[in-house]
Protein backbone atom coordinates (compact mmCIF):
# COMPACT_ATOMS: atom_id res chain seq x y z
CA UNK A 1 0.00 0.00 0.00
CA UNK A 2 1.39 3.49 -0.99
CA UNK A 3 0.84 6.75 1.08
CA UNK A 4 0.28 9.56 -1.13
CA UNK A 5 -0.18 13.09 -0.39
CA UNK A 6 -3.38 14.31 -0.94
CA UNK A 7 -3.26 17.53 -3.95
CA UNK A 8 -5.92 19.52 -1.78
CA UNK A 9 -5.32 18.83 2.50
CA UNK A 10 -1.54 17.83 1.35
CA UNK A 11 -1.58 15.18 4.45
CA UNK A 12 -0.62 12.02 3.90
CA UNK A 13 -3.52 9.70 2.70
CA UNK A 14 -3.88 5.44 1.98
CA UNK A 15 -3.48 4.79 -1.56
CA UNK A 16 -5.57 2.20 -1.72
CA UNK A 17 -7.36 0.71 -4.91
CA UNK A 18 -9.64 -1.24 -2.70
CA UNK A 19 -11.10 1.60 -0.98
CA UNK A 20 -12.70 3.10 -4.04
CA UNK A 21 -16.05 4.22 -3.77
CA UNK A 22 -18.87 4.44 -6.21
CA UNK A 23 -20.06 7.78 -6.88
CA UNK A 24 -22.60 7.80 -10.12
CA UNK A 25 -20.97 7.30 -12.92
CA UNK A 26 -17.64 7.29 -11.40
CA UNK A 27 -15.26 5.19 -8.53
CA UNK A 28 -13.65 7.82 -6.65
CA UNK A 29 -10.52 7.97 -4.12
CA UNK A 30 -12.01 9.90 -1.07
CA UNK A 31 -8.99 11.73 0.99
CA UNK A 32 -9.88 10.31 4.66
CA UNK A 33 -8.65 13.86 6.25
CA UNK A 34 -10.69 16.51 3.85
CA UNK A 35 -13.29 14.09 2.12
CA UNK A 36 -11.81 15.34 -1.24
CA UNK A 37 -12.09 12.77 -4.24
CA UNK A 38 -8.70 13.09 -5.08
CA UNK A 39 -8.32 9.92 -7.61
CA UNK A 40 -11.55 9.31 -9.76
CA UNK A 41 -11.90 7.03 -12.58
CA UNK A 42 -14.51 5.29 -14.82
CA UNK A 43 -15.70 1.79 -14.28
CA UNK A 44 -13.87 0.80 -17.28
CA UNK A 45 -10.59 2.01 -16.13
CA UNK A 46 -11.03 0.76 -12.77
CA UNK A 47 -11.67 -2.90 -14.11
CA UNK A 48 -8.43 -2.27 -16.37
CA UNK A 49 -6.50 -1.06 -13.17
CA UNK A 50 -7.20 -3.86 -11.16
CA UNK A 51 -6.63 -6.14 -13.67
CA UNK A 52 -3.03 -4.84 -13.95
CA UNK A 53 -2.21 -5.24 -10.23
CA UNK A 54 -3.85 -8.62 -10.27
CA UNK A 55 -1.52 -9.69 -13.03
CA UNK A 56 1.26 -8.11 -11.81
CA UNK A 57 0.46 -9.89 -8.09
CA UNK A 58 0.19 -13.16 -10.13
CA UNK A 59 3.57 -13.02 -12.52
CA UNK A 60 5.88 -10.62 -11.30
CA UNK A 61 6.91 -12.51 -7.78
CA UNK A 62 7.38 -15.63 -10.31
CA UNK A 63 9.46 -13.82 -12.49
CA UNK A 64 11.53 -12.36 -9.52
CA UNK A 65 11.78 -15.82 -8.21
CA UNK A 66 12.73 -17.22 -11.40
CA UNK A 67 15.37 -14.65 -12.09
CA UNK A 68 17.08 -15.24 -8.34
CA UNK A 69 16.98 -19.24 -9.35
CA UNK A 70 18.88 -18.48 -11.83
CA UNK A 71 23.08 -18.93 -11.71
CA UNK A 72 23.00 -15.07 -13.04
CA UNK A 73 26.59 -15.38 -13.37
CA UNK A 74 26.69 -17.77 -16.10
CA UNK A 75 24.62 -15.99 -18.47
CA UNK A 76 26.17 -14.03 -20.97
CA UNK A 77 26.26 -10.09 -19.80
CA UNK A 78 27.44 -8.91 -23.36
CA UNK A 79 27.80 -9.56 -26.90
CA UNK A 80 30.93 -9.43 -28.66
CA UNK A 81 31.36 -9.30 -32.25
CA UNK A 82 34.25 -9.81 -34.62
CA UNK A 83 35.31 -7.25 -36.83
CA UNK A 84 33.18 -7.15 -40.21
CA UNK A 85 36.04 -7.59 -42.87
CA UNK A 86 33.70 -7.66 -45.58
CA UNK A 87 30.06 -7.96 -45.91
CA UNK A 88 28.50 -9.89 -48.26
CA UNK A 89 26.17 -7.69 -49.80
CA UNK A 90 29.25 -5.67 -51.33
CA UNK A 91 30.23 -9.29 -53.15
ZN1 LIG B 1 -7.22 15.83 1.66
Amino acid sequence: MKTIACPTCKQDVQWDMNRLQKLEERWVMVCEKCGDPFFSVIEEEKEMILAGIRLTEEYVPDIIHAYHSEDVKNLPSRVGFGVIKKSNSED
